[in-house]
């Protein structure tokens, strides 16, 4: 049984119920709402084990972020007549994949966003898919360029990334952007969704990064690699944990911030968490569940039954990454467009 007391990571202003203007990262500029007016973030205690725990909530912060984009949207059109364009790229039939695109565009629309989307067949050559990118990267109607991935294996990702514009990236997954992340000093133009994402809920739930100590699980291009980056410009002391890490639990209980991004259901158990950790799951994963209405339901990397009895805060699966990845899409393309188009 672990004892909690009172978070070290929560800034004093959350603790006073408090608050101070919130940072941004990367391109996004967004109001410094009190978002989580009202919250506890702080005391907990042991005999009580929910009391002061806080379940981040990704979907109202996405929505509240879509909202803004929305407004800036709208902002943008009556001013200079220009509507921020995203082309997304889908090549195959994996349900996942579609159903990921299916959901971009209902968020495009209903932050006024236009957008494009290019279904091609999953034997389509390296060829078609860098025709369109191309096109995409010549259109001024179009400000961000997204390829679905992952790719048919039999498709070069390297060449069909690296051909996106990286003005146009809003993906953040060009050499150059990805480079530039990985440099001390260099600002790339678009940071990953996911990570950004991921950092986003850290500022707007006030939690302290710098010379905190933060543990990815995971180093994909998508997650892990970009947000152990994103955490080490904000001054935490970053360890990566991934497949042929020995002893992870070891690693992940002296975590002050955990980002789980393994694919892995459940992998971190309540013992792996340090007592009044910030955690941040990522992990989508498909389980049977006889009881679930079809059979199977979706859990995170992250036990959160066992995770919210020691953490003092943890993102939900769903709800919790997930809509913030979309929310970070819209307001990379946002961006781009104010960029091109020079609109403040
Ligand atoms: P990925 O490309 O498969 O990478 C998984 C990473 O986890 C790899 O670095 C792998 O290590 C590591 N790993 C796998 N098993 C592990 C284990 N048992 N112990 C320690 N490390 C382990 O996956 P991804 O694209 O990064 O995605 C990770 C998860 O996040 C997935 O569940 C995915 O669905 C989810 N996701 C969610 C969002 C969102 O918006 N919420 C967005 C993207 C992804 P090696 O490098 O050694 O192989």
């Amino acid at each position: 049984m672990f004892t909690v007391s009172t978070s070290p990571l929560l800034h004093p202003s959350i603790r006073n119920n408090a608050f101070m203007p919130r940072r941004c990262i990367g391109h996004i500029r967004l109001h410094t709402t009190p978002s989580i007016r009202g919250c506890t973030l702080s005391i907990r205690s042991s005999s009580s084990p929910d009391a002061g725990f806080t379940c981040i909530d990704g979907k109202k912060e996405g929505k509240s972020i879509s909202d803004e984009i929305k407004i800036e949207v709208s902002r943008m059109d009556a001013s200079i007549h220009v509507v921020p364009g995203l082309a997304v790229i889908l090549v195959g039939d994996r349900e996942d994949s579609a159903s990921y695109v299916r959901n971009k565009k209902k968020a495009c629309e209903s932050a006024g966003i236009k957008s494009v989307d290019v279904c091609l067949p999953e034997d389509s050559s390296e060829e078609e898919v860098l025709k369109y990118v191309l096109s995409f990267n010549n259109d001024p109607t179009i400000h961000g360029i997204l390829v679905q991935l992952p790719l048919p294996s039999h498709l070069n990702e390297h060449n069909i990334l690296k051909a996106i514009n990286p003005k146009k990236d809003v993906d953040g997954f060009h050499p150059q952007n990805m480079g530039l992340l990985a440099m001390r000093g260099r600002e790339p133009d678009f940071v990953p969704c996911t990570p950004k994402g991921c950092i986003e809920l850290l500022h707007r739930y006030n939690v302290e990064i710098e010379g905190k100590r933060a543990v990815v699980i995971g180093r994909s291009n998508i997650v892990g690699m970009p947000v152990a980056h994103l955490l080490q410009n904000e001054d935490a002391t970053v360890t990566t944990i991934h497949s042929k890490t020995k002893n992870p639990e070891e690693i992940t209980r002296e975590a002050d911030i955990l980002i789980a991004a393994a694919g892995q259901p459940n992998m971190v158990r309540g013992s792996w968490i340090k007592p009044g950790a910030v955690v941040i799951d990522v992990g989508i994963n498909h389980i049977d569940d006889l009881n679930a209405p079809r059979g199977r339901r979706v859990v995170g990397d992250v036990c959160y039954e066992e995770a919210c009895k020691v953490a003092s805060a943890i993102t939900p699966v769903p709800g919790g990454v997930g809509p913030m990845t979309i929310a970070m899409l819209l307001s990379n393309t946002l961006t781009s467009a104010k960029r091109i188009h020079e609109f403040e």
